[in-house]
């Protein structure tokens, strides 16, 4: 079964939607990265994003600054790169980090 003109013109304007979402992160949630010294749980960000992109909405990107502890948000990252070095997905977790901090 052939699709009409009209449903390929619908499947192309939802693939140029999808082209002008942000990025989600591909992570898988396996926590290698899960001893950063400072405590911060790097695949809850990633999972609540993710889902914030694909749901529009997200309960712990939309309460980040009341709900993680002071002391274990991104802001209180030191950059020892650990956390790069375990991750499988070779995500460059800082960078990231700071991208979904400043959108909070
Ligand atoms: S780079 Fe930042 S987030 Fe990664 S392990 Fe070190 S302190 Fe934790
Ligand atoms: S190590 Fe990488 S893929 Fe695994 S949970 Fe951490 S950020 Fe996600």
């Amino acid at each position: 079964m052939s699709l009409s003109d009209a449903e390929q013109a619908l499947i192309r304007q939802a693939m140029e939607e999808c082209k002008k979402l942000p990025d989600t992160v591909p992570c898988t949630d396996c926590k290698y990265c899960k001893d950063c010294p400072q405590g911060i749980e790097i695949y809850q960000l990633f999972a609540g994003y993710n889902e914030k992109i694909e749901t529009g909405a997200s309960w712990l990107i939309e309460n980040y600054h009341t709900m993680v502890p002071k002391g274990k948000q991104v802001t209180d990252c030191i950059e020892c790169g650990a956390c790069e070095a375990a991750c499988p997905q070779g995500i460059e977790i800082m960078k990231e980090m700071k991208r979904i901090y400043a959108g909070l």
